[in-house]
């Protein structure tokens, strides 16, 4: 006998939808096509918005944490880690996400859950 599956419901019981990513990994600005060999500049800080410690995504409740708070852009500028996008933005900040997973890799030097409900990323390696 088989039993009534419900539609796929992205948040069971209130659990926020959870991915993988390396915080360390290369990354490239979509926009400008500037490239971090060491991941993105921003995360080597702590989030003063969201309460995110250096080397983890952000922590923002709504999720989205693929991307990091806006303040914590603004702040690796002041710092001189990160220079403004010079790609087609209105707000001077690189479209950099962090490469999402389903599931914790183990050869990652930081792999670090993030709170999103955006899928998988399709260029993971
Ligand atoms: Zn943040
Ligand atoms: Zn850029």
């Amino acid at each position: 006998m088989r039993r009534y599956q419900f539609p796929y419901i992205p948040t069971p019981r209130g659990r926020p939808p959870m991915r993988w990513t390396d915080t360390q990994e290369p990354t490239t600005c979509r926009r400008c096509n500037m490239h971090w060999e060491d991941g993105d500049p921003a995360l080597t800080i702590a989030c003063t918005g969201c309460g995110g410690p250096a080397d983890e995504p952000c922590r923002r409740r709504s999720g989205g944490n693929e991307r990091v708070c806006a303040c914590r852009d603004e702040a690796a500028v002041q710092m001189e880690l990160l220079t403004r996008c010079e790609g087609l933005t209105w707000d001077g900040r690189h479209e950099k996400p962090l490469l999402l997973r389903e599931r914790p890799i183990a050869h990652a030097l930081m792999c670090r859950s993030v709170r999103t409900g955006a899928p998988v990323s399709r260029w993971t390696s």
